[in-house]
């Protein structure tokens, strides 16, 4: 847990606090913190969509590769 100083007055607030507790301002670091959650949401995305591709991929390359299980009878 940190201390932000309020933007607005100064007041040091809780860095979990939404609002500055003296005048209600919003705390600086909130947008920031978006910022970073959407980046890491697109970073994850980029990294998730590749591999997803990949897997579905290999998963069919490896059915066509395999001859079809024949029947036990
Ligand atoms: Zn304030």
């Amino acid at each position: 847990m940190a201390l932000v100083s309020c933007k607005e007055c100064g007041t040091l607030n809780s860095s979990e606090a939404e609002n500055c507790l003296s005048c209600e301002y919003p705390i600086k670091g909130r947008s920031k913190t978006n910022l970073v959650k959407w980046f890491a949401l697109l970073l994850a995305l980029m990294l998730v969509i590749p591999l997803a591709f990949y897997t579905i991929q290999t998963l069919s390359t490896q059915t066509n590769v395999q001859p079809s299980v024949p029947p036990a009878k």
